[in-house]
């Protein structure tokens, strides 16, 4: 399934936690635009291709009548993709084989640390969008010998263990980004070691999104701006899994009228609540230009 050339691809990965709202219509709609541009300029090729990925593997979050609001809103805002949707929660094999692989190489280490322990510990004030950073608590160094988390030889189904992928510490990563040109994090200062797969026996996000990002050929990433921190790790996991990181492309994020970011629980300006209120896609599209 690996893209052969640098045909575009790009894709849309809505999580289905909650309703779609206008900060996801008009990220989606730049994504949308991007693949058509690359489409009509990909003269004698395949042209451009966007995919739908269902972002599902939070169990405790996702919903299936959130899958089918989100594909109904997606389509009445006037948003197309190549099919098939990808599920995530139907790909947990080749997130398994990824982890095994990271472990092979050395890349991550058991961590008994809760979400609780990591933000308690945490020194500084982290942003609200993005994680603490993880303090080395169960790096096998910083353990007394005598505690050192016994892990299996691999992660193993049910361990019941988070793995966390040991950043470079110092090590500074860059890319450039579609939108807001060049980015620069320093691991360890700026981001530290995170999850690969939890506890409770599911790939984190960064994971999951990698190896698919990867397995499905994607050529650019168009998201939100909350997510440019993430991107650094999945440069790191692009690198430790051998496969060529996309480009990216971060979108500006909409605040609502008091400049807070939109979330799902921004109701208000759910497209399903503006729709009910007889807005159209078109209405919705003019009030961005
Ligand atoms: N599903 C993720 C989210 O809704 C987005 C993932 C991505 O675009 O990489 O935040």
């Amino acid at each position: 399934m690996v893209n052969p050339s640098s045909v575009y691809c790009g894709r849309l990965a809505p999580s289905p936690t909650g309703l779609l709202h206008l900060g996801h219509a008009r990220t989606f709609w730049t994504a949308m635009e991007r693949a058509w541009a690359a489409r009509s300029t990909s003269s004698g090729q395949a042209g451009g291709t966007l995919r739908l990925r269902n972002d599902d593997l939070d169990t405790a979050r996702c919903h299936p009548d959130f899958v089918t609001a989100m594909i109904e809103d997606l389509r009445w805002f006037g948003l197309q993709w190549d099919e098939p949707v990808v599920t995530q929660s139907q790909r947990i094999p080749l997130y398994r084989a990824a982890l095994a692989r990271l472990h092979d190489a050395g890349h991550i280490f058991p961590c008994s640390c809760s979400r609780r322990d990591v933000q308690q510990a945490a020194t500084a004030p982290h942003e609200s969008t993005d994680e603490p950073l993880y303090p080395g608590t169960c790096r096998p160094e910083n353990l007394p010998p005598a505690s050192r988390l016994q892990p299996p030889a691999s992660p193993a189904q049910g361990d019941g263990l988070n793995w966390r992928f040991r950043v470079p510490d110092g090590e500074t990563l860059s890319f450039t980004d579609g939108h807001f040109g060049e980015q620069h994090a320093v691991a360890g200062r700026d981001f530290g070691d995170f999850l690969i797969w939890r506890k409770d026996d599911a790939p984190s996000y960064q994971l999951a999104c990698v190896v698919d990002d990867a397995a499905l050929g994607i050529t650019e990433v168009v998201r939100g701006a909350d997510l440019i921190k993430s991107t650094f790790r999945q440069l790191l996991l692009f690198r430790a899994l051998e496969s060529r990181a996309p480009a990216f492309y971060h979108c500006p994020l909409l605040t609502d009228d008091k400049g807070v970011r939109l979330a799902k629980r921004h109701d208000a300006l759910a497209l399903r609540t503006l729709r009910e209120q007889g807005k159209t896609p078109e209405q919705i599209r003019a009030g961005w230009a």
